[in-house]
């Protein structure tokens, strides 16, 4: 990393803005190359003070529920599109008011709240129905939408071709951190079983887990993928990517505060695995850290615990070049997505404080929190 990190304080995220700009360039080739419609899911990344820079080359946001659809609206101003798996009486009015995309998770769903759509007269909002496929490629089971007993969508056997008037739109997301190859399996079930339908809508959503901007993904599949829709059927095609926009864009940078023994060195880190990377215990996986390697790589190994009192706030086993010591800095990797969204105050712990980086203003330390953000959402 060519950034000075040295003033930040600590836990901090950075994020990169020269990376954001080099994944919306990758996403935006894939939008001139095809006439497709590509959008950021807010729940893998709500950085707002990035959002002029991805509103410059995306066409919006998609977002999970009143509150992200609200900031998306706000702070980007583009198209907003919206998916809850059920949507809730008392917000559906201010849903209206910020959305211009509603996506239904069931008919009941769609036949519940169309009315209410019907007689916006603010805008015009465009309707559409989520569908599962029952195909994906998805090996863990919290993260596949098609896995048994799924919530997630609506399945060819329950689809009800009679409620369809008012529907312009059907959405799948059945994709986790995949490649292209994934999609083009993908896209033949849902056209085998859905095919029928697709004909007489205007959009097509191919959801999320687009890994687009990843070195080894092929766009080349994905365009083809894109296109034989936009082809067969003459559908407008949305993609809506969370990760992809930040992959690989942002650090959380930590210090060392103590070590101990235990059978092993153990660093105690001012970060936590359960508060600021949840990910890390959920997805799990093992975040990367500059100038460490695996266990036994480097002379010195460590296991990187947070400070909370989780026995299993742990982080990872990595071996460094020196010994650790208090006051020592880590900067852990590919941190911007599914970390400031999913964030809390377990145990206490502070969140990291946020800051990003550009060339014209180098360093911006954004946002720092305390107290009072722990204690708002208690009583
Ligand atoms: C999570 C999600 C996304 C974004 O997924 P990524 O893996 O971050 O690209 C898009 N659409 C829906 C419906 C989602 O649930």
């Amino acid at each position: 990393m060519d950034i000075d990190i040295r003033a930040l304080p600590t836990p901090c995220y950075l994020v990169d803005e020269r990376l954001i700009l080099r994944n919306l360039e990758i996403l935006h080739s894939v939008q001139q190359r095809t006439g497709c419609r590509i959008l950021l899911a807010l729940k893998g990344f709500s950085m707002y003070s990035v959002f002029p820079l991805v509103g410059s080359y995306l066409k919006g946001v998609t977002s999970s529920s009143l509150f992200e659809a609200r900031l998306g609206h706000e702070e980007m101003g583009k198209e907003v599109h919206i998916y809850a798996p059920a949507y809730i009486d008392e917000e559906f009015e201010e849903i209206l008011a910020h959305c211009d995309h509603i996506t239904f998770n069931s008919f009941d769903q769609w036949n519940r709240f169309k009315d209410k759509v019907k007689n916006t007269k603010i805008k015009k909002i465009s309707c559409g129905i989520r569908i599962n496929p029952e195909y994906s490629e998805i090996e863990t089971p919290i993260y596949d939408p098609c896995y048994q007993f799924s919530r997630l969508g609506v399945t060819l056997n329950n689809f009800r071709p009679e409620e369809l008037e008012g529907i312009e739109g059907l959405h799948f997301h059945t994709m986790c951190e995949q490649n292209s190859d994934t999609l083009e399996r993908t896209i033949q079930v849902v056209d085998q079983k859905f095919g029928k339908f697709i004909g007489s809508m205007k959009w097509l959503n191919l959801g999320g887990g687009h890994h687009i901007t990843r070195p080894d993904y092929d766009i080349e599949t994905l365009v083809r993928c894109i296109n034989f829709f936009q082809d067969k059927y003459g559908v407008d095609i949305y993609l809506e990517p969370g990760e992809a926009v930040a992959l690989n864009t942002g650090y959380l940078v930590a210090k060392v505060l103590d070590i101990v023994d235990n059978d092993m060195k153990i660093a105690i880190l001012d970060t936590s695995a359960a508060c600021h990377m949840p990910d890390v215990l959920e997805m799990p996986y093992r975040p990367n850290i500059i100038d460490a390697g695996q266990p036994g790589e480097y002379p010195f190994t460590y296991r990187l615990g947070g400070l909370t009192c989780l026995a299993g706030d742990i982080i990872g086993d990595y071996s460094f070049r020196q010994p650790l010591k208090p006051g020592d800095r880590l900067v852990f990797c590919d941190m911007a997505h599914y970390t400031m969204v999913k964030n809390n105050t377990f145990n206490g712990v502070n969140l990291p404080s946020i800051a990003r980086f550009n060339e014209e203003e180098g360093i911006k330390l954004i946002k720092q929190f305390g107290y009072e953000d722990f204690k708002t959402r208690l009583s």
